[in-house]
């Protein structure tokens, strides 16, 4: 018996695959990694203090594990005061891949979903002002609650469309898709060179302006036109 080949035993339970639903279809999109492309519409970046002309897209990360699903309470995290909502188009990655071309890029898209890069923005400032990693302030417990999964073979590739969201009933942020700085396949093409992509990799794609903070109790709700919804209470 080749103990490599072998079914291996574990000396703590092994962690749960993390997964979403997939609109038609009872199987579901495993996780594999999430990625998130920092300032990628104009407004956001000049709101942030930045200069949103020159600057090439830079990613950060969130945990497989951070994910929740539509309508799941995302409890209010520790050590913040300034929670804050982003609302973003998600790319779901079906097809892996290194150094895709913007031409191919499409390709490797299995779907799209509507996420919130939840952020705690006062530990991300601190972290970017003492030159630190941003983990505390974007990879904590919950942090990415993503709708389901649409696939490509009904929706095609939204490029363009309203990106929204509400607290409470009042509308917070407001943008196009037509205005990503850095488009889709130009988002796959430089991470593709950074990472090795592959299936079950999500992509959050920025928010547009408007972001700020959110309390316990109110519910957030999310919309990209073409893609759908997600609805996501602070707990
Ligand atoms: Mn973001």
């Amino acid at each position: 018996m080749n103990e490599a080949l072998s079914m291996p035993t574990y000396v703590v339970n092994p962690p749960a695959t993390t997964s979403l639903p997939v609109r038609g279809t009872k199987a579901r999109f495993p996780i594999r990694r999430v990625y998130c492309v920092g300032r990628n519409y104009a407004a956001h970046a000049v709101e942030m203090g930045h200069d949103p002309n020159k600057e090439p897209p830079f990613f950060f990360q969130k945990n497989p594990d951070n994910v929740i699903q539509d309508s799941e309470t995302f409890p209010y995290p520790s050590l913040t005061n300034d929670l804050h909502f982003e609302i973003e188009l998600v790319v779901a990655i079906g097809k892996g891949g290194s150094n895709i071309t913007t031409e191919k890029a499409l390709d490797h898209v299995y779907g799209y979903a509507v996420g919130l890069d939840m952020t705690r923005r006062d530990l991300q400032t601190e972290a970017k002002n003492l030159q630190r990693p941003w983990e505390v302030g974007k990879a904590f417990e919950r942090s990415a609650p993503i709708g389901e999964i649409v696939r490509v073979s009904e929706i095609g590739h939204p490029d363009k469309g309203a990106i929204w969201l509400d607290v409470d009933g009042k509308r917070r942020q407001t943008g196009d898709l037509n205005q990503l700085i850095w488009k889709v396949p130009e988002v796959i093409r430089h991470l593709s060179a950074l990472f090795a992509l592959a299936p079950g990799d999500l992509i959050m794609t920025g928010t547009p302006s408007g972001v700020g903070a959110v309390k316990k109790g109110e519910v957030m709700h999310g919309h990209v036109d073409g893609v759908g919804d997600i609805k996501t209470p602070v707990g």
